[in-house]
């Protein structure tokens, strides 16, 4: 699933590439064969979708933000487009074309990569260009707020701080979590709740930097283990967007391209491999650790 660096990647993709343009048009393939969506405000109820084309069409493209893991469009009228990218969407933008009831990209390069072939939604722009969202198991979710309502809305109010906000402090960072003092750290890394944007990958790589064995109870870690958690959460989670985000798995930015940060990588993945830690001799090993896989070294992760 994409993380922070992953979204703000794609974030900062759509204002380099979208704002200032008009969307002229929207279609979606999401159906809601199950009903799940009945009488939701997701585009994969039908219903929403007809109120969702005829609000945002004419709207201009004013921003993008990212709150959480969670892309933020803003349009006039005070409008926001939310699209959370779940397991195996990403945002992409060029020129595309409908053949018969789907789109194809008209480019050559990473946009016609297989990757990227399984396009949901498009949104067509006024420079005849198009946003799409690729979305291979259709887990991805886009639904429409009014801006000012965005602190308030069910998709985003339960979410906790911010790791990259200017207010996000070791004192912040530390009593958030103490109020799961009973879970281990990598669960409490993961929940939403208390601090956002970090999954599987960040929070293996932060761990091993900060040298804290993934199943120490947040209760438990020093003062000094907090200052480096917080520290080391923050440095990877910047080098992730500074390479791009991970392409590890279906993660592509807006032009269809990998990120970079899968070359990175200290433990995420590297079951069986020697630590790559200064003078560290253990190896890297694989845990569930709180219902997900977990890799860290047997040996300097205390
Ligand atoms: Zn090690």
């Amino acid at each position: 699933m994409p993380e922070l660096p992953e979204v703000q990647t794609t974030v900062l993709g759509i204002k380099k590439y979208a704002v200032g343009k008009t969307i002229t048009d929207v279609w979606t393939s999401y159906t809601n064969q199950s009903g799940f969506h009945n009488g939701k405000d997701n585009i994969k109820n039908a219903d929403f979708f007809a109120e969702f084309k005829k609000k945002i069409v004419g709207k201009k493209i004013l921003d993008s933000k990212r709150r959480a893991k969670n892309i933020l469009i803003n349009l006039s009228e005070d409008l926001t487009i939310l699209i959370h990218m779940k397991m195996t969407g990403h945002v992409l933008f060029g020129k595309y074309k409908k053949e018969k009831d789907a789109w194809k990209t008209l480019e050559k390069g990473p946009l016609a990569d297989s990757f990227n072939q399984f396009i949901r939604v498009v949104f067509s722009l006024s420079d005849k260009k198009h946003l799409a969202l690729s979305d291979m198991r259709r887990f991805a979710k886009v639904t429409l707020i009014e801006t000012k309502n965005l602190p308030s809305s069910l998709h985003l109010k339960h979410l906790g701080l911010e790791p990259l906000e200017k207010n996000f402090t070791v004192e912040n960072f530390k009593s958030t979590l103490l109020k799961r003092p009973h879970y281990k750290i990598k669960k409490a890394l993961l929940d939403q709740t208390l601090v956002v944007g970090i999954g599987n990958i960040y929070s293996d790589e932060a761990l091993w930097r900060a040298d804290i064995h993934p199943e120490r109870l947040v209760k438990d870690l020093s003062k000094k283990e907090w200052e480096k958690l917080f520290k080391e959460t923050i440095a990877v989670l910047k080098k992730g967007i500074d390479f791009g985000g991970d392409s590890m798995s279906d993660y592509r930015n807006i032009l269809g391209e990998k990120g970079k940060f899968q070359e990175e990588h200290n433990a995420y993945r590297r079951t069986n491999l020697p630590c790559k830690k200064k003078g560290c001799r253990g190896k890297i090993v694989r845990k569930i650790i709180a219902t997900r896989s977990s890799h860290f070294c047997n040996t300097h992760q205390k």
